[in-house]
């Protein structure tokens, strides 16, 4: 994912994104993430999460950012007609609009090829991310006009950065201490892309946690705080902040 978000940091946004990966893999959160990191203004290509846009784009609530899904089956044709209609109309807040296309998969093939249109010729400033767990569903005409993103694979509990992960995160839960967490995170984490890798399971297993596919003696809303810390530190990382600077202070403000 880090490729999406350094384009859009260097303002080599493309119009169209295919965001792939299984139904765990937080397509949503990333498109989301995505966002705000090309919305925000104090924080641009990364979203600062704290403005009123951010905030906005978080809630669902941001008048230019169009999200559908599915119902209980299929993403409809009306649905998609009425997006594309919201999509030819001029961004009201900003200069973009933004369409998070979840389940585009399941689009009929109809729906596709009125939908090529709007890839065709978008607005100016239109960003689209069609959300996918597999885009080999999607139209070959539709996927040549977008830049595909494949989500980082889920959660394997051998991997050895969730193994760590794990670790660390029953220590916390059980009122670990924070010198003891830190030790074991220092000796296993030896530079920035060992401490993004961790950072990425952490992530992956919190969010197991939080959908209760894992139990957790953390309440949901502490889960979802130490989420945003997590996401704190990957941020961090990305300006370039020492990697050991960036996970001590991910810990602190978990209260680790
Ligand atoms: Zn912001």
């Amino acid at each position: 994912m880090d490729k999406l978000f350094d384009a859009i940091r260097n303002g080599r946004l493309s119009h169209a994104y295919i965001i792939e990966g299984d139904a765990l893999s937080g397509k949503y959160e990333t498109a989301k993430r995505a966002a705000k990191a090309v919305l925000c203004e104090e924080a641009p290509g990364e979203g600062c999460g704290r403005c009123v846009i951010c905030q906005k784009v978080e809630h669902e609530n941001y008048e230019d950012v169009y999200h559908v899904s599915a119902d209980e089956s299929s993403l409809k044709d009306a649905v998609i007609a009425e997006l594309q209609e919201n999509l030819r109309h001029k961004p009201s807040a900003g200069d973009r609009n933004i369409a998070i296309i979840e389940d585009a998969d399941t689009m009929t093939v109809r729906a596709q090829n009125r939908f090529l249109k709007t890839l065709e010729e978008p607005n100016p400033g239109t960003v689209i991310f069609l959300l996918s767990e597999n885009r080999d569903n999607l139209l070959p005409t539709i996927r040549s006009r977008c830049v595909t993103y494949r989500m980082p694979a889920v959660y394997d509990e051998d991997n050895p950065y969730v193994e760590l992960a794990a670790d660390l995160l029953a220590k916390a839960e059980n009122g670990g201490y924070f010198c003891d967490i830190k030790d074991a995170l220092d000796k296993k984490i030896k530079d920035r892309k060992s401490a993004m890798a961790f950072l990425d399971a952490a992530e992956l297993l919190l969010m197991r946690y939080f959908t209760g596919r894992e139990k957790s003696m953390w309440s949901p809303e502490h889960i979802r705080e130490v989420v945003g810390f997590v996401e704190e530190a990957r941020r961090d990382l990305n300006f370039n902040v020492n990697y050991k600077y960036a996970l001590r202070n991910m810990l602190l403000k978990a209260g680790m």
